[in-house]
């Protein structure tokens, strides 16, 4: 256990309007000792972002989109500001809320600044998985998960080397339509997917989490991470959501970390790694409440989103960004009405296919390469009907 240090570290929320960026306000609020909000970002929410503003006083404020909103002639806007934030002297850790491959910019502005990204954006690891890793290897910046289930596999595996570790078993809650039957799930109305039965989220990762897209984009995300092979990584169904993953070791025995569902925690952790501190803001774990604690497999069948971003992910390259970049599109195109939760899984098949019709297998990408994919998929996407 740490002592609050005698200079606040400076923490930029990329995304301080969005589920994620709330739960980390909450958490600064009650870590004031420790650290210092210095910049917030928002991408059209012009007026959140001013309540943000009056209240944390951050010296710098960045709107990605204002949309002819008029903002604070102090504020920053245009796209370039998540990079800015994320690069500030005074900044010392970066917490990547952001929704999207949009911030895979900023991921890797601020690790090749040295400083420790807290991720909760998993869709820029998931697209420049190896330029993300290199960048944290090669700049002295420290990747550090905000998502709930790397967060628990950074926790169960403590000081272990990567060589013990036999396999990663990855929970999910199973999501709204665990046990709806394949043609149910097909024709699912958006209220029907963004009712999430243990997690309160924004949108975009409630629809992935109803697809299971969700679960592809973790295991991907839990490869570049813990630089563990596909075929030792598992997911297993967890309708309760309170064992958040687990590490099985050489030696046959399985660490899991357990905890109320709420990103409070994992947030928490991101920014104190590898130290704990007092906290006080989340209910207490009672295994009594809980129980019973259940598992299940996962019905491939009736989730392809899963397979299809696992086969994304062994084939490498560009189809990570590929599957990542069709799936949003198709996901924001689901929100609007215009195509079913069926078309989701039917575009991100097609956009995937059109890819690896025309691209290099196994070539470690560029930024420019995975850009172009990322546009290429979308449209694919877009045009699909
Ligand atoms: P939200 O949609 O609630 O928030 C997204 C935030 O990003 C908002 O501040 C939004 O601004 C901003 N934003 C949206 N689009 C852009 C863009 N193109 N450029 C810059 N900023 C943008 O999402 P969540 O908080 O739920 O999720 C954020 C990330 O965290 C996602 O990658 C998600 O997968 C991940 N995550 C979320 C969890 C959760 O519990 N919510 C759990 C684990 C991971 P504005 O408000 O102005 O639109
Ligand atoms: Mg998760």
């Amino acid at each position: 256990m740490t002592t609050a240090s005698a200079s606040p570290r400076g923490v930029a929320i990329l995304g301080a309007t969005g589920s994620i960026g709330t739960s980390a306000l909450r958490v600064l609020g009650r870590q004031r000792d420790r650290f210092a909000v210095r910049a917030l970002t928002a991408h059209a929410s012009v007026e959140a972002m001013a309540q943000l503003a009056s209240t944390w006083r951050p010296s710098f404020v960045g709107v990605t989109n204002p949309n002819g909103t008029p903002t604070d002639a102090a504020w920053r806007t245009g796209p370039g500001v998540l990079s800015e934030a994320a690069t500030l002297a005074d900044v010392d850790i970066v917490l990547n809320a952001v929704v999207g491959a949009a911030g895979l910019g900023a991921t890797l502005a601020a690790l090749r600044a040295g400083k420790r990204v807290a991720l909760a954006n998993k869709e820029s690891l998931v697209a420049g998985g190896e330029l993300v890793t290199a960048a944290a290897q090669e700049r002295g910046g420290e990747l550090i998960p905000v998502d709930s289930e790397h967060s628990a596999i950074l926790q169960c595996i403590a000081a272990h080397p990567t060589s013990s570790i036999r396999r990663l078993v990855i929970t999910a809650s199973g999501g709204p339509f665990r046990d709806w039957d394949e043609r149910r799930i097909a024709g699912a109305t958006r209220e029907d997917a963004l009712r999430h039965p243990t997690w309160s989220m924004g949108r975009k990762i409630t629809v992935d989490s109803a697809t299971l897209a969700n679960k592809a984009l973790e295991v991907i995300e839990a490869h570049f991470l813990f630089g563990v092979p596909y075929d030792r990584i598992d997911v297993v169904v967890h309708p309760q959501s309170i064992v958040h993953s687990m590490v099985e070791f050489s030696d046959g025995s399985v660490v899991a970390q357990l905890g109320v569902p709420s990103m409070e925690l994992p947030i928490l952790y991101a920014l104190t790694h590898p130290e704990r501190v007092e906290d006080g803001g989340v209910p207490r774990f009672d295994p009594v409440a809980s129980s019973p604690l259940t598992f299940e497999p996962v019905r491939a069948a009736a989730f392809p989103m899963l397979g299809l971003g696992i086969a994304a992910g062994r084939a490498g390259g560009l189809a990570p960004a590929v599957f990542n970049a069709a799936n949003e599109a198709a996901v924001e195109r689901f929100l609007a009405g215009a195509i079913s939760f069926g078309d989701i899984p039917r575009f991100v098949e097609r956009a995937l296919e059109q890819e690896a019709a025309g691209s290099v297998a196994g070539s470690r990408p560029t930024l420019d390469a995975i850009q172009g994919a990322d546009l290429r998929a979308r449209r694919s996407v877009m045009e699909n009907s």
